[in-house]
C-alpha cells in the first residue's frame, strides 16, 4: 500500500507513505487533525491512494485571511 500525500488546496506533493510508515504517520496526523482520516484519503487507480492535507503555505495563508478558507469550500 502506497499513500501519496499532497495539499488539498494548491495540490503541491508533500511526499509518499509506505505501508511500513503508515502507523506512525497517521498517529502524527491524528493529532493535527480532527478530522475523520477517511474523508482525508481518497483512492486512486491503480491502487494508490491519496492523503489529501493542508501544507505550510496554505495553512499560514488561512491563519492569516480565514476567509479564503470559506471561499475553498464555496468552490467545491
Ligand atoms: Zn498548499
Amino acid at each position: 500500500m502506497v499513500i501519496y500525500y499532497g495539499c488539498r488546496h494548491c495540490g503541491k506533493e508533500l511526499g509518499v507513505l509506505q505501508h511500513t510508515e503508515m502507523d506512525i504517520t497517521l498517529r502524527f496526523l491524528e493529532l493535527l487533525e480532527e478530522k475523520d482520516l477517511a474523508e482525508m484519503i481518497v483512492s486512486e487507480k491503480d491502487g494508490y491512494f491519496r492523503l489529501e492535507v493542508i501544507c505550510e503555505y496554505c495553512q499560514q495563508a488561512l491563519d492569516m485571511h480565514p476567509d479564503y478558507h470559506e471561499l475553498d469550500h464555496f468552490l467545491q
